[in-house]
């Protein structure tokens, strides 16, 4: 397949990433389809979305038109085999569960046509453990957005030994069109790229918590002013997910043997207490408080 013959998208999953996911590739031109198996969560997401479009409009970062053909380009539905029967690029975006994954990536392999490349949006889960649930491994990859999905350029292209070139190049592709900036990590890795980065100063910024040295608020601060980050490492982590991060830590451990990468026990508190972060109004900050 070429790029150019790719049309159709196929979003698995309206939740925190999916629905920002598919809004970007309807606002880009791609017929996008978008699905979930909550029908509170694609209404959520379609309600986003007839709020979001107009508000672009008021911004005066699309015309009326735009809006409308982007809108008409998106479409929520509760079945995947809906979703995907005539798609060209499919993103899974659905919970960060291997096994999960590995079914919808099987479903997808039954559904969607032979030609289509399923990636996955995983944040820490490497496509070679999910590719062979399909009878298609080498266009199976990773293709990792940043949070919120809809602003963060960057994107993660991973290319494990598995994934054909021609499945890379249409990825990186693909990001371009939809006014992204991809980078492509050309072997697999705990973590990818980015986040390693920001796991490693996570990983300190928690422990300097722990210690007692300073308060999460305060190291938020120096993060900001004296580094330049637009945000610190717990309001970061308040945004992504408390929940993720814990699984990611205990995904890390297991992987590695290093128990530094083990969840510090504060973080544990607020994942037992089912404090995620903006998504349940608690974390590190209080999201209720005025
Ligand atoms: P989320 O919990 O907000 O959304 C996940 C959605 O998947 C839910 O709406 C759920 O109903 C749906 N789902 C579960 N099983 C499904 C299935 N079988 N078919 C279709 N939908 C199903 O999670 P999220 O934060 O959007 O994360 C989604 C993926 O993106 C994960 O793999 C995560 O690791 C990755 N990711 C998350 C972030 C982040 O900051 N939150 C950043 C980059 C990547």
């Amino acid at each position: 397949m070429k790029f150019e013959n790719v049309k159709n998208i196929a979003i698995i999953g309206a939740g925190n990433m999916g629905h920002q996911i598919a809004t970007l590739c309807a606002i880009h031109g791609f017929k996008t389809t978008c699905t979930d198996i909550s029908e509170e969560t694609l209404k959520k997401a379609e309600a986003f979305v007839e709020k979001y479009l107009p508000g672009r409009v008021e911004k005066g970062k699309l015309t009326e038109d735009q809006a409308k053909t982007a809108r008409e380009n998106l479409r929520f539905t509760s079945s995947l085999e809906d979703a995907v029967k005539n798609a060209d690029f499919v993103i899974e975006a659905a919970v960060e569960v291997l096994d999960v994954k590995r079914k919808i990536f099987a479903d997808l392999d039954k559904f969607a046509p032979a030609h289509a490349i399923l990636a996955t949006n995983s944040s820490y889960i490497v496509s070679s453990k999910i590719a062979d649930a399909t009878s298609r491994p080498e266009k199976v990859c990773n293709v990792h957005f940043f949070n919120p999905a809809l602003v963060m350029k960057l994107v993660e292209v991973v290319q494990g030994e598995h994934v054909s070139d021609e499945t890379a190049d249409i990825a990186m592709a693909f990001c371009e069109k939809i006014d992204k900036v991809p980078v492509r990590l050309r072997k697999e890795v705990d973590g990818f790229l980015l986040n390693r980065i920001f796991r490693a100063i996570g990983r300190e910024a928690q422990w300097i918590l722990e210690m007692g040295v300073a308060t999460h608020e305060d190291i938020d601060k120096a993060c900001v002013y004296g580094a330049g980050h637009p945000m610190g490492p717990f309001r970061l982590n308040d945004l992504t997910g408390i929940d993720l991060s814990y699984t990611m830590g205990i995904e890390a451990f297991r992987a590695t043997g290093d128990r530094s990468m083990l969840p510090i026990p504060s973080l544990v508190e607020h994942y037992i207490k089912g404090e995620y972060g903006q998504k349940t109004g608690k974390g590190w900050y209080d999201y209720n408080e005025k």
